[in-house]
């Protein structure tokens, strides 16, 4: 794979600091029962990292400590940890708010029948990848036969009351191009999606999150292997908005990776980037006793990605 770090390093993206810290985002390791081309965590059925229960009940402890409000599970495919189901009944046990950054497909996976149930009674808010209405753009890009066996779980979700009014059971979809360019007015998209698969698939949802492709890890190898890094990266620029750096996602969210160690963000994760922008890894005991909140933020090229036109964060357009 090619390594688009390099190019990312040196970055004249403005200095960022925290806010107040309300979700912990937890990657529970980078297995996946597929592999996407564009997935900026490299993740697939081939990797084996997994978070362990000391990090998990770390990072409850943590919660607990520092008044975080979410648990934003990710990987990978969160559900496919063993331990998943106990994280998100002790987290709601606990009164956290659990946000499961779920791959639908896992749903039709065989020995994974318990999950949409699992979700449904524990009131986790799901947030389901399927980055195109279109079979053929989301075969292309997430491997063949994944479009029929996501809008298949859709409708298990949609049978469970997900995406219904007045359930409560939040069923949010997340889009990102099939390429190198901006995603679409999320609010024009998000009609779209829902009156095209309310008329071919009977599929509800409460709201679509437009989110940009991020020039790092598999997205920027393929980018540098198209020579269409330095155009992309214009593109970000070019259409960078100050004002969108109040809403990125970093200033109230902290990554952890399996290992317990802490990141300004998912992407700084992938890219081994230390929260704060220091030289040394900070791990998630340290946040026991010393809090987040007015550090700096770790910057470099890909941020552009979090600024660009809408703007983009894991809950989507910063300005929809
Ligand atoms: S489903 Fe998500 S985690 Fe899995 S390979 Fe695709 S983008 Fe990566
Ligand atoms: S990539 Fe986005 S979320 Fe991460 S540090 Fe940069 S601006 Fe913040």
């Amino acid at each position: 794979m090619l390594d688009s770090w390099p190019r990312l390093q040196a970055s004249d993206f403005p200095a960022l600091t925290r806010g107040s810290l309300t979700t912990l985002q937890l990657n529970l390791g980078y297995l996946c029962n597929i592999r996407c081309v564009h997935c900026h965590v490299d993740a697939g059925p081939h990797r084996t990292e997994l978070m362990d229960r000391a990090a998990m009940e770390l990072a409850l402890q943590v919660a607990e400590r520092r008044r975080v409000t979410t648990l934003d599970l990710t990987g990978g495919s969160p559900e496919m940890h063993p331990e998943f189901r106990w994280l998100v009944a002790t987290a709601r046990g606990r009164g956290l708010h659990v946000t499961d950054r779920c791959n639908p497909t896992i749903l039709e996976e065989p020995g994974y029948e318990w999950v949409a149930p699992f979700l449904a009674a524990e009131r986790v808010e799901v947030v389901a990848s399927l980055p195109c209405h279109s079979a053929e753009n989301v075969d292309e890009q997430r491997g063949e036969g994944v479009f029929a066996a996501s809008i298949r779980a859709l409708q298990r979700l949609n049978g469970l009351g997900y995406g219904r009014p007045d359930s409560g059971l939040v069923l949010n979809l997340v889009y990102n191009p099939n390429g190198a360019f901006l995603p679409p007015a999320q609010a024009v998209l998000e009609a779209d999606y829902k009156r095209l698969l309310a008329d071919r698939f009977g599929i509800a949802f409460d709201r679509l999150f437009t989110l940009a492709n991020m020039p790092i890890k598999r997205f920027g190898s393929w980018l540098l292997s198209k020579g269409a890094f330095d155009a992309y990266m214009a593109t970000l620029r070019a259409a960078h908005r100050p004002e969108n750096t109040a809403g990125v996602m970093c200033r109230t969210l902290a990554s952890v990776d399996h290992q317990g160690y802490v990141y300004d963000c998912d992407f700084n994760q992938m890219l081994r980037l230390p929260q704060g922008g220091g030289t040394a890894p900070r791990h998630l005991r340290e946040l026991l006793d010393a809090s987040l909140d007015g550090t700096p933020i770790a910057v470099a090229g890909h941020c552009y990605g979090c600024t660009a036109g809408q703007g983009s964060s894991c809950g989507g357009a910063l300005d929809p």
